[in-house]
């Protein structure tokens, strides 16, 4: 009855994961998922979406879609907390199935303004990325909101991918076909080696913030971002750095040609109001 994991972000080093049985499951726990429950119909979750810019010219490349919940009395709850309780307990079906529509439909009315057509990426947790009906529901959402496939993206992390390689294959192979554009999450962090995710039909690949964030404390993780970045492009990825916040990490992943950069340096998370502030004050330069 194991039902909850956080995973804390502390740098790569002491990454921390905690199981913690159903049994073990505080009572404000218990309550959150409660609310959690009746979260979709009551229309408190809304997306964020943050800038993935081209380390060269600083365009706009993307938007990662970003799940918040606005929960009645607790405010704005941090996905790090509900994503789990959602995997947990199975909502995140219904969950990550609102967000892949809003993201699309968002994505076709930026398209439909006239704003330069770009990629919007969507995170898939792992029980997500293993429902059956995955590729069905991905394209009924894309025939639904009129978006094309090509600019959709989809995120799923390098601990997802590798755990059943002969079903990941399958999946992938299927999404590849469409014509979506596929990343691998948080690289880095799952201990695993390039080679054996070479087999898998990625166009992307995302070095995990615990990298960058390292960097201005050890030296040497500039050499691993290094080899990561090397051996990703002789794989034919597009190499993107998460988590960029001081111009010494953008000098450096620019000296080892890091494609593009997703971080506070250039934008945080913003409102779709916000995003599209942001779209239309580019378009008129
Ligand atoms: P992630 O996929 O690695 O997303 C990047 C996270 O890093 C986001 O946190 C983003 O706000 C944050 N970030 C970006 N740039 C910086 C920076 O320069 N400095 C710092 N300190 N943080 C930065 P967020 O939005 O809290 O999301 C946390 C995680 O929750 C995501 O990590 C992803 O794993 C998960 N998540 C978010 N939305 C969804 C969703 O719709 N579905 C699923 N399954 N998971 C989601
Ligand atoms: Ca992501
Ligand atoms: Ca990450
Ligand atoms: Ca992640």
């Amino acid at each position: 009855d194991v039902a909850l994991y956080y995973a804390k972000d502390k740098g790569r080093n002491n990454y921390q994961f905690y199981t913690v049985s159903l049994s073990a499951k505080t009572p404000e726990l218990w309550n959150l998922e409660k609310s959690l429950r009746h979260a979709l119909e009551r229309q408190e979750f809304l997306l964020y979406y943050q800038p993935r810019v081209n380390i060269i010219t600083g365009d706009i490349t993307g938007m990662e879609a970003l799940l918040r919940w606005h929960h009645p009395e607790m405010g704005i709850v941090a996905p790090n907390i509900f994503i789990p309780l959602a995997e947990g307990s199975g909502l995140i079906i219904p969950i990550g199935e609102w967000v892949l529509r809003e993201a699309c439909t968002q994505n076709k009315a930026w398209q439909q303004a006239g704003f330069p057509p770009m990629t919007i990426a969507v995170n898939l947790s792992p029980k997500q990325f293993r429902q059956p009906k995955l590729v069905e529901t991905v394209s009924a959402i894309l025939e639904a909101t009129g978006l094309e496939s090509q600019y959709l993206e989809l995120e799923i992390t390098e601990t997802t991918a590798i755990e059943n390689l002969d079903f990941t294959t399958t999946v992938l192979r299927k999404l590849e076909q469409m014509g979506l554009l596929l990343s691998i999450d948080d690289f880095g962090t799952g201990y695993s080696s390039l080679s054996r995710l070479q087999v898998l039909p990625f166009h992307n690949l995302k070095i995990d913030r615990s990298f960058i964030q390292e960097l201005a404390i050890d030296e040497k993780v500039g050499h691993i971002i290094k080899a990561i970045v090397d051996l990703g492009r002789s794989l034919g990825l597009r190499l993107i750095a998460e988590g960029v916040e001081r111009s010494e990490e953008l000098n450096f992943l620019k000296s080892i040609n890091c494609d593009d950069v997703q971080g506070y340096l250039f934008y945080k998370p913003l409102s779709a109001q916000q995003a599209t502030e942001l779209m239309g004050s580019k378009l008129k330069k």
